[in-house]
């Protein structure tokens, strides 16, 4: 089943789901990805600071999939933000990934405390303008720290990639992000394993209504909200599950009662806390 795309800001697409690799280990991770790239995703999300980046690589390239097919995101790490910094740090990354273009890069924290993400914006918007890196972004962003990009920068972040799932919606932050014209990523989408979102009794009411499986059902509840997301899962057949969801929709009873399980709290960091 093909997967939708979305338009971002600056006219590129981008598959809404995707695969994940935080956490999949180095010596792992080309044939967690290989996985990945054979059931069908088309979109990998990595970091500088996951490790594995070469991985990921080494796994596109033996996939004889055409470039302009994949959409592949990796993250400028905090100890490199600045712009000599960012622009080394992002030859790296493109290096290890043997690639020579990214279709995004990200600032991955905004760490306020450095006080050097706008600066490193700045890095990123020329590393756009050099084209090897088509779509440039921000994660982890709250509103003050986007409001400044916004008044002391050019460009306009494609997206904000943040904690979300629906225990955790952030919705004032992204209404101000879309309103903006930037684009919602969620990740830790299943809530990471820490929260027991998959155990929500609205969760297994509406799966067993559609016969599918409550990560189905809340992969769903995040397309259907607008959020790009991509989950993540080491097992084949849990790759498979959680691209398999274009086959039902969820009515907006349903997306009200997951909605309803907003808890204020996140499972991770709070990013004013993260150098
Ligand atoms: P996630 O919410 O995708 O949870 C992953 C865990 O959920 C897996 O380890 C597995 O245990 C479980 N799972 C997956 N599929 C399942 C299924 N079908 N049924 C039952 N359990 C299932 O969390 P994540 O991996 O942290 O987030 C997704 C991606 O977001 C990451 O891989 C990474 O690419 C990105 N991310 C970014 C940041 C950031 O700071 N920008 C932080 C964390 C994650």
């Amino acid at each position: 089943t093909p997967v939708p795309t979305l338009t971002l800001n600056d006219g590129h697409t981008i598959p809404q789901l995707g695969f994940g690799v935080f956490k999949v280990e180095p010596e792992e991770t080309q044939r967690i990805v290989s996985d990945a790239l054979q059931v069908g995703y088309r979109h990998i999300d990595t970091a500088a600071i996951y490790g594995n980046e070469e991985g990921v690589g080494f796994a596109l390239a033996a996939s004889g999939i055409s470039r302009a097919d994949l959409f592949v995101t990796t993250k400028l790490w905090n100890d490199r933000q600045g712009t000599e910094s960012a622009f080394d740090a992002f030859d790296e990354s493109l290096e290890k990934l043997g690639l020579d273009y990214v279709d995004l890069y990200l600032i991955h924290w905004p760490t306020p405390a450095k006080d050097r993400y706008v600066e490193s914006w700045k890095a990123l918007e020329q590393i756009r303008e050099s084209g090897r890196a088509r779509s440039i972004g921000v994660s982890n962003f709250l509103v003050p720290h986007l409001d400044r990009l916004l008044i002391e920068t050019d460009i306009v972040p494609a997206v904000n990639q943040i904690e979300l799932h629906p225990a955790h919606q952030q919705r004032e932050l992204t209404e101000f992000a879309r309103a903006q014209g930037i684009a919602v990523e969620a990740w830790g989408p299943l809530g990471q394993g820490k929260y027991p979102l998959l155990e929500e009794p609205v969760v297994a009411v509406a799966a067993e209504a559609h016969g599918k499986t409550p990560a189905q059902v809340v992969i769903r509840w995040h397309l259907q909200t607008g959020n790009i997301l991509f989950p993540k899962s080491n097992r084949r057949a849990r790759m498979i599950e959680n691209l398999d969801v274009f086959d039902f929709e969820l009515s907006r009873t349903e997306l009200a009662t997951i909605s309803s399980l907003e808890r204020a709290g996140r499972v991770s960091s709070h990013p004013n806390d993260v150098n």
